[in-house]
């Protein structure tokens, strides 16, 4: 008799040990059923323990090994326990979380990838007229003669006449197992590189098979896709797989598509948009090595690869990268990490790196790959601020900005206004008191959607009707407060009455596929207006956009959160990236209030990667990130006071124990009050990594024991990324 320890899907900071009843034998990685409390849950054996260290018999048995080999390999159980260590998450949740929801919910794995039917040596001696009288019988005969059939493939209509062959056994039905996709013998030549394009493959190439991280710094448009196109084609002669990470969803039609019709291998995409099923199917096609490429969002890099070769994170910077609830891990550290446990080398590619990306390249722990010009020689769009306080502005565009669309227009391009703001208004108000509509949970107020007719709340989702009297003084005249990309369409349209206006947001494209139709339309049509949000700055290619207009830049540049001046400047850059993509040389206008702003000014006349650099100094001034490490504390309660004093305990507890980690709070958080609860935040910043990991591990401990800690919610979140 032996004792497993196994880690089971509960926010308990603890393992499980079983008895494993004598003669079944069952390996680490492996998925078992076990009785926890009145259940019966799917766990991870996680360790075989002496049999002797226990009081066996005071354990419960297993219910069943669900697997005969690991679902997890080693080398994903040593990431999943560095990550469940590092970001401080109980083990069980991290290893559940790395496996499809079907091998969670406890099924079994494909035993294998398609199911064909072909006909039996019997099947090939009858003739036609052995089947006459089965005229449908005859007919998927005669089919099934010009070879085997895959049996999604068979229409219902054929079934009855499939299983009378089957009984005949005139048919049989062929299992194709999985196995690793067929090296490549040949692969469609590449665009002729530039040189630095080609200095950045050869050195990804000469890294092949040890860990090497690569910062790729390629300004929009400098052709980084096509690098690791044909860093990829060797790895692909040798039957080697790769992950490529994109940020959104969004992107992976696009990005797939070019990745597929460069190689013929099986490429295959990952992303919240499958079905259960399909995921089952793609990780197991990475599992086994048939799929040669999986193009995914972050948490493909939970898949377990048969031979990766080369891990590419395609626009590192981006914070979708940062998973932000529950199990707070960045896909893009980790993924250093999981490269480094596979010896293989990691691109970061980015034209507006992260400052810690950054930071490591210059510190020589990544070594930084530059793509400084367009590959096909197109010019960067000129930047250009427009002063709003200088000129007359109408609907939020100054009467140059509005000039300079009506130019474009006019020569048959199109014309991207980008706004950070969805919805009509931000805030519905009262003309004649003042009073603004506001969610009753949060601190905020709710945003007006006129075409719903209705006021939604985007921090907790609540919504409500649009009144139509104000609360406090029962005023009919209620105004917009500020402006949305709802409005702002609604406002062009007559500006332009023979231009069709376009908006991008998430109101817009919630319908499945309705984002793609736009970005055919917009690619396919003629002047157009494109309005919308962040989802313009995503990677898209808009050829025939020429003038950007950046409707607001100002709402960022008085932020305490210490990265808004870093998220500006990329989103700046990427937005910009978007204009002038095909011959046409494009112009990017800039609206603000305080065009003297140190950072437009640096943006404007040095671009990004001199930002950045300068940015970089002040962080290290300042002992911000990542010059020192910070790991953030959040509690939330229905009471305002619990949160703050479990975190004053947190406060009292750290500095006895670590003297030199600082802390800055409790601080009530920037939205004070979410969803109906107080939230409050602690920030613990070390210059010791080692120092501060300690002390959390102490602090979380501690605090397990603790009659507050059950009064109310707590997170707690390394290398925060967003500090709301
Ligand atoms: P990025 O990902 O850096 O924004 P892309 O890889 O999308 O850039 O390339 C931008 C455009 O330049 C694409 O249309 C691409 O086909 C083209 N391109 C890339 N490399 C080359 C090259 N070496 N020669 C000519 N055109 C290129
Ligand atoms: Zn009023
Ligand atoms: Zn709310």
């Amino acid at each position: 008799m032996s004792v497993i320890r196994v880690a089971l899907p509960v926010p308990l900071r603890q393992s499980f040990d079983y008895r494993l009843p004598v003669g079944i034998e069952v390996q680490v990685g492996c998925r078992v059923l076990v009785p926890f409390g009145k259940r019966e849950l799917v766990g991870i054996v996680w360790q075989l323990q002496p049999a002797d260290a226990f009081a066996e018999d005071a354990l419960k048995s297993i219910v069943a090994v669900l697997d005969d080999s690991p679902v997890l390999s080693g080398q994903l159980c040593r990431l999943l326990s560095f990550a469940a260590d590092y970001y401080h998450h109980p083990l069980g949740e991290v290893l559940i979380s790395a496996i499809p929801a079907l091998l969670r919910e406890g099924k079994p794995l494909p035993g294998y990838q398609s199911l064909h039917y072909q006909l039996t040596q019997a099947g090939q001696a009858v003739t036609e007229t052995d089947l006459q009288r089965a005229p449908k019988q005859l007919a998927l005969w005669q089919q099934l003669r010009q070879g085997g059939l895959a049996a999604d493939s068979i229409t219902s209509e054929q079934r009855p006449a499939l299983r009378a062959l089957l009984q005949k056994q005139l048919v049989a039905a062929i299992e194709v197992p999985f196995s690793p996709y067929p090296a490549v013998t040949s692969t469609q030549a590449g665009l002729k590189l530039t040189t630095d394009q080609a200095l950045a493959v050869s050195a990804i190439v000469q890294a092949q098979g040890r860990f090497q991280p690569f910062l790729l710094e390629g300004i929009t448009g400098s052709g980084k896709t096509e690098v690791y196109l044909q860093s990829i084609a060797p790895l692909l002669a040798e039957g080697k797989q790769v992950l490529v990470l994109v940020p959104e969803i969004g992107l992976t039609p696009q990005t797939l598509a070019r990745f597929a019709d460069r190689f013929q291998v099986p490429v295959l995409s990952w992303h919240s948009g499958l079905t259960d099923t399909e995921r089952l199917a793609c990780w197991q096609q990475a599992a086994t090595g048939s799929a040669a490429i999986v193009i995914g969002t972050r948490s493909a890099l939970f898949l377990r690869f048969a031979s990766l070769g080369l891990i590419v994170i395609d626009e590192e910077h981006d914070a979708s990268l940062k998973q932000q609830d529950g199990f707070r891990y960045h896909a893009r550290d980790l993924a250093v990490k999981r490269a480094a446990l596979e010896q293989c080398p990691v691109v970061l590619g980015s034209a507006t790196p992260s400052l810690e990306s950054l930071y490591n390249a210059l510190h020589k722990r990544f070594q930084l790959l530059t793509l400084s010009s367009r590959a096909s020689g197109q010019q960067l769009p000129t930047l250009e601020l427009v002063n709003l306080q200088q000129q007359a502005v109408q609907f939020g565009l100054a009467d140059s900005s509005i000039q300079q669309i009506k130019h474009t227009l006019q020569q048959g391009f199109q014309v991207m206004l980008f706004l950070n703001r969805r919805g009509f208004a931000p805030a519905l108000s009262c003309d004649e008191c003042g009073w603004v509509a506001d969610c009753q949970r949060c601190d905020a107020s709710m945003t007006w959607h006129k075409q719903d007719r209705q006021l939604n709340c985007h921090h907790c989702g609540s919504s409500r009707p649009v009144p139509r009297q104000c609360g406090h003084c029962g005023s009919t005249r209620l105004v917009p407060l500020g402006q949305g990309t709802e409005q702002l369409e609604a406002q062009l349209q007559p500006m332009f009455p023979e231009v069709p206006v376009v908006r991008l947001d998430r109101d817009s494209t919630r319908r499945k596929g309705s984002l793609v139709e736009a970005l055919q339309h917009i690619t396919a049509g003629g002047p157009q207006l494109i309005v919308g949000t962040q989802m313009l700055a995503k990677g898209h290619h808009f050829p025939k956009v020429t003038l950007v207009v950046i409707v607001d830049v100002d709402g960022a540049l008085f932020s305490s959160d210490f990265r808004a001046p870093e998220q500006l400047a990329q989103l700046i850059t990427q937005v910009a990236g978007r204009a002038g993509r095909a011959q046409h040389a494009g112009k990017v206008l800039l609206q603000s209030r305080y065009p003297d702003h140190g950072i437009l000014q640096d943006i404007i006349h040095n671009g990004y990667d001199s930002f950045a650099r300068l940015a970089l100094k002040e962080r290290q001034q300042t002992l911000l990130p990542p010059y020192q490490y910070l790991a953030l504390f959040r509690a939330e309660s229905h009471q305002d006071d619990a949160p703050r004093q479990w975190l004053q305990q947190l406060v009292e507890l750290a500095q006895t124990e670590a003297p030199k980690v600082q802390l800055l709070g409790p601080i009530r958080a920037p939205l004070e009050r979410k969803a109906g609860k107080y939230r409050w935040q602690l920030h613990c910043y070390s210059a010791s990594r080692a120092g501060l990991h300690q002390l959390l591990n102490q602090l979380i401990a501690a605090s397990q024991s603790w009659p507050l800690t059950r009064k109310l919610r707590w997170q707690l979140d390394v290398d925060p990324v967003d500090l709301s």
